[in-house]
């Protein structure tokens, strides 16, 4: 796998204080999970990083289109026959997705795997065009109905699949911060692959902190970051056509769909939102990807408590309003 999209800095004056600082990395989910915490109890904050770990693998049980056990799949094979009862947890985080839709008009779409699971990265399959018209049909959210009544959901048209990678990595992030702040944890931060969130700040000693200094990677320049943000208590989500493609002919090939054509996006090379959590900021960086560089400003300076950056496809860096402001 690539470099994590987000690399974090931090400078550190007070030693003692630092070793309150406990962090794990592994790999779940196909990404790289990380967990720092401010925590004064070593055993407290080992049991603490185990807790979000174990998170993660509940999560991925249940979201991870690619085991049969887990109810996605389950979805995908079912519920354009007969409508499928599904988990209250599931339930509510599908109804999330379908209302990102609604707000992007369309540009995020869990049906766009409809059409995406006929692409494969690894071995550099580009589906034929035939194909991708065919299926493409089965892209749009309206064709997802859900039944609060019943907790069920049913596809209205036979091609219809989905998958919830534009929004399942910042929920898991969400839940993680959630599960933290239970055990009274004040400054942490939680990061799979490109989501992350912070809980606070970054804490050096008792009365003395400073913000995360969190860098955007550089979508086509390795290992160098193309902002660095002073950030806490905030969620970021970071989406780039690096993360998983491939190149045939001159194309770069990747993994974020554009709804309305089944091709890859190609109006921009990365996006990154800031926001309060991290189910919207992932949802809302798949989403502004899709959109380009008018649209997706646009968006994000009518929603409030939402903020962004957008690096277009001539490697040009633009701001939201309020990230503007503030680099001023
Ligand atoms: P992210 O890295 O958060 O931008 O998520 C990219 C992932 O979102 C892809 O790997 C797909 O699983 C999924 N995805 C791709 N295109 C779309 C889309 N148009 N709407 C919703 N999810 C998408
Ligand atoms: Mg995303």
């Amino acid at each position: 796998m690539k470099l994590a999209q987000i690399f974090l800095l931090s400078l550190f004056i007070s030693l003692p204080s630092w070793a309150n600082w406990h962090s794990d990395t592994q790999n779940i989910m196909g990404t790289e999970i990380r967990v720092e915490l401010w925590h004064k109890d070593e055993t407290l904050a080992q049991k603490n990083i185990k807790l979000v770990m174990q998170e993660m693998h509940r999560i991925d049980e249940l979201m991870s289109p690619y085991k049969e056990q887990a109810e996605i799949y389950q979805l995908n094979t079912s519920a354009a026959k007969s409508a499928q009862v599904i988990s209250v947890e599931l339930f509510d985080l599908i109804n999330t997705a379908l209302q990102v839709s609604q707000l992007t008009q369309g540009a995020f779409d869990i049906s766009y795997a409809s059409v995406g699971y006929l692409y494969n990265y690894r071995e550099k399959l580009k589906p034929d065009e035939k194909a991708i018209q065919q299926k493409r049909q089965a892209i749009d959210y309206r064709l997802i109905v859900l039944d609060p009544s019943k907790s069920t959901v049913k596809f209205l048209h036979q091609d219809v699949k989905i998958d919830l990678g534009g929004i399942a990595k910042g929920y898991a992030v969400d839940r993680s911060i959630e599960i933290l702040k239970g055990q009274g944890i004040k400054q942490a931060m939680v990061s799979a692959g490109g989501d992350s969130r912070i809980l606070g700040d970054r804490r050096l000693a008792d009365g003395e902190s400073r913000p995360w200094m969190v860098g955007i990677k550089d979508p086509r320049v390795d290992d160098q970051q193309a902002v660095i943000l002073p950030l806490s208590d905030t969620a970021l989500s970071t989406s780039g056509d690096y993360e998983r493609f491939y190149e045939k002919d001159g194309v770069r090939y990747h993994h974020i769909i554009n709804p309305w054509t089944g091709d890859s996006a190609r109006q921009v090379q990365g996006t990154s939102i800031l926001g309060p959590d991290a189910t919207t900021t992932d949802a809302l960086s798949t989403a502004v990807f899709v959109l380009g560089v008018g649209k997706g400003l646009a968006l994000i300076n009518r929603l409030p408590g939402i903020e962004g950056l957008i690096i277009d496809a001539q490697h040009k860096l633009h701001y939201s309003d309020g990230l503007l402001a503030r680099t001023e």
